[in-house]
């Protein structure tokens, strides 16, 4: 990726025997590099690929996009980085309509956003 590093992006369980996959899967990588490039300015992850195990630890649910690398959550706050980044997550489409991040799930701390694609869009506030 353009933009983000391995350290950044993948399973941060430490065991040795991790199977989460060790990138993002390929749209997720495309995508979040476009729009770490509309938004001007450092993305932080705070969780990206997810083995199982790390999953469960993490709270996440049970067949989450993590797992496969196909969502990540970026770290803001309330105020104008979460404003910009959801208002951009929530635009961000190819030119054929194609929703870059199908899913987006605001939180006080971060927005999860996912690549795998939904019939309808959805935007989930917690
Ligand atoms: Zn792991
Ligand atoms: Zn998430």
């Amino acid at each position: 990726m353009r933009w983000f590093r391995p350290d950044e992006y993948r399973c941060r369980c430490g065991r040795s025997t991790c199977e989460a996959p060790m990138e993002l899967a390929g749209v997720m990588q495309s995508r979040l590099d476009a729009l770490r490039e509309v938004y001007g300015q450092p993305i932080v992850l705070t969780s990206g690929l997810r083995c199982s195990t790390w999953n469960t630890h993490v709270g996440g649910v049970k067949n989450s996009a993590h797992l496969s690398g196909e969502a990540v959550d970026i770290a803001c706050g309330e105020g104008m980085t979460r404003r910009v980044l959801v208002q951009l997550a929530m635009a961000a489409a190819d030119k054929d309509g194609t929703w870059w991040f199908p899913l987006v799930e605001v939180s006080k701390s971060h927005i999860h956003i996912e690549t795998v694609p939904r019939p309808n869009p959805l935007l989930v506030l917690e």
